[in-house]
């Protein structure tokens, strides 16, 4: 570029103008062409895919639910381990008295606390383990029951069952402080920065049975957080409260959570409402007058809400926007409204939060080549990747990546700009987005020209010699990938 020298003030107010639009760090042109990226993608087997992806600097997950977001391994080993469960004791129903069939699914290897087990009558009480006498047949069948694994499961298994097997485990308070930090370790290994992840401190019990307020758990809440192990992942937990939104009392559940947000607005920053929609008490608008009452009475609260997870055409997601959302969970059924979809296609509305597996595995779009995600993304919808429930999945945020590079064929710009969006969208208050941003335009640049050097076999050899990707079942079962642990 030629200087004009005769005006040094304004060429200096341009390049303050460039700085404070952040377009600096961005300049130059990135280091990782559209061609270098096809010549990678051309020379990379799906391991060196894969690690690649799990290497790529990442931004935020908007659409978690940490009670789901749990490996059944991290379940497994905080359940046994009284040094990190607070001495607690856990059993399981894995011995029947009557035939296996005849007794209900979610009660099948099902997981109590001590306190529970110690108040059963001795005949039942004969039907339970402790957690880490089970051999080793039938953990494996504990684990493998809290996760979708089988083509067969799907939705009613998920609702269904799943959940009412472990919710006890989750109700220690311990255990699910323990779970959010290992989720924060695995999110900060693949690349991510910022959780926003639907987790609160509601249904926690001593190991006596006495229920712990929220308010009493708050303090261990913010000392964990504080651990040098857990600041140490790099990762900026935020945190909505979540209403089910097919219970009757769920009206009176959304005022105690914006009374709960509102009090503390340094961790929690949204509301959301989750649960199936289409059963005939989860509909939108049902929740229309109450958020109309609640708004007038607290400074704004950011809504994310679950719409159009949905199999047929209806008008959840506009009746959502009605309800103030300015970010949709999963949005699948969008194509199928389309003014709604012309409305978001301006881009200034609301970000939809996709979710690639959990939409395949609750048979949403059994065929994600089918998926709505990239008609989204080419269109102007703004929309990024998460992970929903990955403990269930048995997966992350990078398969998530993988199954969007190799079934749509994303560009650079498109699978770079998915971690900005993200970060964009986030309810994180404005001065850490700001970090955020710029430190996902460091850590991407230093990853550009990485790759960026050498042949691309060249580059992605590196890459493996200095990334130890972490894979789970999901990458295992659908693409064979699995790496060595580390030492
Ligand atoms: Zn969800």
């Amino acid at each position: 570029m030629v200087l004009p020298v005769f005006a040094p003030a304004r060429v200096v107010r341009f390049f303050v103008f460039l700085l404070l639009l952040g377009v600096s760090a961005r300049a130059a042109a990135p280091a990782v062409t559209e061609a270098r990226w096809r010549a990678l993608r051309a020379a990379a087997e799906p391991a060196a895919l894969y690690t690649l992806l799990y290497a790529l600097p990442k931004g935020g997950d908007l659409h978690n639910h940490l009670a789901g977001s749990n490996l059944p391994e991290w379940l497994y080993a905080f359940g046994t381990d009284p040094a990190r469960n607070g001495g607690d004791v856990f059993y399981v129903r894995a011995r029947f008295a009557s035939p296996a069939a005849a007794i209900d699914p979610a009660q099948r290897f099902a997981t109590i606390r001590r306190y529970q087990y110690e108040a059963l009558p001795p005949a039942d009480r004969a039907e339970f383990i402790p957690l880490g006498e089970l051999t080793d047949a039938e953990r494996q069948i504990w684990l493998d029951g809290l996760r979708l694994d089988q083509p067969d499961e799907g939705r009613k298994e998920f609702f269904n069952v799943i959940w009412a097997r472990f919710i006890p485990l989750w109700r220690n308070p311990d255990v699910r402080l323990e779970l959010l930090a290992e989720n924060l370790k695995a999110y900060g290994a693949e690349g991510m920065r910022y959780l926003e992840t639907q987790f609160d401190l509601n249904g926690l019990a001593d190991n006596a049975g006495a229920p712990i307020p929220p308010e009493a758990a708050l303090p261990r809440l913010r000392a964990l957080l504080a651990r040098p192990d857990v600041a140490a992942s790099g990762v900026i937990p935020r945190f909505q409260v979540t209403v089910l939104r097919f219970a009757p009392d769920a009206e009176s559940r959304l005022a105690e959570a914006f009374a709960w947000v509102d009090a503390h607005r340094d961790l929690w920053v949204a509301i959301n409402l989750a649960g199936i929609e289409e059963d005939g008490f989860g509909y939108p608008l049902r929740f229309l007058e109450k958020f109309r009452e609640l708004r007038a009475r607290y400074p704004e609260i950011k809504l994310s809400i679950h719409a159009g997870e949905m199999d047929g055409p209806d008008h959840h997601i506009r009746d959502t926007l009605l309800l103030g959302a300015t970010r949709i969970g999963h949005g699948v059924n969008l194509l199928k409204d389309p003014d709604t979809l012309l409305l978001l296609q301006g881009g200034q509305r609301a970000y939809v939060e996709v979710n690639l597996i959990s939409n395949r595995l609750l048979q949403y779009t059994p065929d994600l080549a089918k998926h709505p995600f990239p008609e989204f993304l080419r269109t102007g919808v703004p929309c990024g990747l998460n992970t929903d429930d990955r403990g269930m999945w048995d997966s992350n945020l990078t398969d998530e990546y993988y199954t969007a590079v190799t079934l749509f064929n994303l560009s650079w710009a498109e699978l770079t700009g998915l971690a900005r969006s993200s970060l964009r969208h986030g309810f994180v208050e404005a001065d850490t987005k700001e970090k955020l941003l710029a430190d996902y335009e460091t850590r991407l640049a230093r990853f550009e020209a990485a790759l960026a050097e050498g042949t691309p076999a060249e580059a992605l050899a590196k890459l493996a010699a200095a990334t130890r990707p972490v894979t789970y079942g999901y990458a295992r079962r659908n693409w064979g990938l699995s790496f060595p642990a580390a030492p």
